[in-house]
């Protein structure tokens, strides 16, 4: 499946037609995912934009794993990603890479920036280099090891690569300038020792090129125009250019930066979710809460919603937080006229139609779709003991309650108008049971004119529906009520209806099929545990936003 990508006018459109004018023909993209965690909704609207703007131009956009940083890096996390990228509808064709197959390139172009004094390797531990940094308002230090000679640097930083020092014992140091404004130009470190095994290359490097520095070559080895990445970039630009110009690379890659996606009551960085699933407090790295792609995806969002919700988001340098019912907005969109409707009793009480013959039972012919004629209709069995929602009955009912109460006709969606006579309760004088007539005249369809209801309510017959269970799931976390500014724990972020009912039409459901229950929400058949003997329903959204401002 293709997404469509049609956003244009965003400043980053602006960068690249300017481009366009001048000696460049062609852009070249790139996603960068470091492979230490599974990606989450944030990381679509980069993957949208990266591959959009590819296509929008006729050009091309590259999957590089960056995994420059052995610790934390995992070949299931590669995994995942590929599928999620697949899933958003993006391809790389042939252009999969690893910043670790660079590792050699890196090294060479390390090497160059010695010999032409460019770097120099540095003794000083990492207490030392921050201390020494200097601060907005006062400049840095030079390191008492900035003046080594070219040979020498050129022997330690070997020695650096051949193992002979430990973690932290010494570093790799652009040499730019101790006094810049800029403190990400004082003279930052570009490798480091680590004799950590590394996902790839297994212990063949103890030195790891800093990300400043690993990036721009990244992305210079790629031939990549512009390197879209977000606003925490921006102060390092300067470094991005200096290390593209000092290693004279033809074309040389523009970064441009654009704003992160936030999303309300929501946590999204890739520590946070991790902390949660090794923690244990989700069911996983796709467990339907969380916003990781794959989350959302078992939870029933459809690609087709979350690609038209990173465009409708759009893109600019401005930091924002989105309303999470903007999402929630997008795949009520998509799937309103794409899937059928089904009628599924949450909270079931029974009604006993007395007037209807016992053991008698009729077929009703409902449309799957009122907004989509395309997708037909359904047959759903009628018959005297029959299942409504509990919260559709009210016994001491106000005016506007349009629903089922004593003495006031209500249309059984459907079927016919039904009045409710006699409450039957049990001891406690809970509601079990409600004896209504029906109206044999009413049917639905048949043209009847002759009174009117003001309401519609959904039912299943009980002798033909089937059993199912179903989740309800909300935000994880939600604002504290004392400081709406404090996320805290949402301990309601599940429910679970253990016994819903079902019409059977249900059965024919295959895991993934997704449904508007009537009235009562978009669910789809959980792609983990759905059988046909163990029906699993996930609510994906509600009918009505539950956004309250
Ligand atoms: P996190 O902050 O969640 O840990 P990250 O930025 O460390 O994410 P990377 O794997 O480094 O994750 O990100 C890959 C790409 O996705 C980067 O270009 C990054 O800028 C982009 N990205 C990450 N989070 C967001 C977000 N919330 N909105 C837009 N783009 C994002
Ligand atoms: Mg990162």
């Amino acid at each position: 499946m293709e997404n469509e990508i049609t956003q244009t006018g965003n400043f980053i459109h602006n960068y690249i037609q300017e481009d366009l004018k001048g000696e460049l023909n062609k852009i070249h993209t790139r996603f960068p995912p470091e492979p230490n965690g599974y990606l989450h909704i944030g990381h679509a609207k980069s993957i949208c934009l990266n591959f959009g703007l590819a296509k929008y131009y006729g050009g091309k956009c590259n999957l590089r794993f960056d995994d420059t940083n052995p610790a934390k890096e995992d070949e299931e996390f590669v995994r995942a990603i590929k599928e999620d990228i697949k899933w958003l509808g993006f391809d790389w064709e042939d252009r999969l890479f690893f910043a670790s197959s660079y590792f050699n390139k890196m090294y060479e172009c390390a090497v160059t920036l010695i010999k032409k004094g460019k770097a120099f390797v540095c003794d000083l531990s990492a207490d030392e280099i921050r201390e020494q940094r200097g601060n907005l308002k006062a400049p840095g230090k030079n390191s008492p090891y900035r003046e080594r000679s070219v040979e020498e640097n050129l022997e330690l930083f070997e020695r650096m690569k051949n193992g002979e020092f430990k973690d932290g014992e010494k570093t790799l140091r652009a040499k730019i300038d101790m006094s810049s404004p800029n403190i990400n130009m004082r003279d930052p470190v570009i490798y480091r020792i680590s004799h950590t095994p590394h996902h790839k290359t297994g212990d063949k490097w103890c030195i790891y090129p800093m990300y400043d520095f690993a990036h721009p070559l990244e992305d210079a080895f790629e031939g990549i125009t512009h390197s879209i990445c977000t606003m925490e970039f921006e102060d390092h630009r300067p470094l991005y250019d200096w290390v593209i110009n000092e290693l004279e690379f033809e074309i040389k890659p523009r970064q441009i930066e654009f704003a992160k996606l936030n999303l309300s009551n929501t946590v999204m960085g890739k520590r946070y979710l991790r902390s949660l699933v090794e923690e244990g407090k989700v069911d996983g790295w796709d467990d339907p809460r969380l916003v990781t792609l794959s989350g959302i995806r078992r939870r029933g969002y459809t690609s087709e919603s979350i690609v038209n919700f990173c465009q409708m988001v759009g893109v600019s340098k401005a930091s924002s937080v989105v309303d999470i019912a903007q999402l929630e907005y997008c795949i009520r969109e998509d799937l309103k006229a794409k899937v059928n409707t089904v009628m599924a009793v949450l909270d079931p009480i029974k009604v006993v139609i007395t007037n209807y013959p016992e053991g008698e039972e009729e077929e009703l012919i409902i449309e799957n779709n009122p907004e989509n004629e395309a997708l037909g209709s359904r047959k759903v069995m009628f018959s005297r003991e029959l299942y409504i929602e509990r919260e559709d009955f009210l016994e001491d009912a106000p005016k506007k309650f349009f629903r089922l109460t004593i003495g006031k006709e209500v249309r059984l969606k459907g079927a016919y108008f039904i009045l409710c006579n006699e409450v039957i309760k049990d001891e406690n004088g809970k509601i079990i049971e409600l004896h209504c007539t029906y109206d044999k005249e009413t049917k639905s369809g048949s043209g009847f004119t002759g009174r009117k209801v003001k309401g519609t309510i959904h039912w299943v017959s009980a002798k033909h529906c089937v059993k199912a269970k179903v989740n309800l799931y909300d935000n994880l976390v939600i604002p504290s009520e004392e400081n709406e500014k404090e996320l805290i724990e949402n301990k309601n972020s599940l429910v679970t209806i253990e016994n819903a009912y079902i019409e059977p039409s249900i059965l024919s459901a295959e895991k993934m099929d997704r449904f508007q229950f009537l009235r009562n929400g978009y669910f789809v058949a959980d792609s983990k545990h759905f059988t046909k003997d163990n029906l699993v329903f996930n609510r994906i959204v509600s009918l009505k936003s539950s956004f309250k401002k």
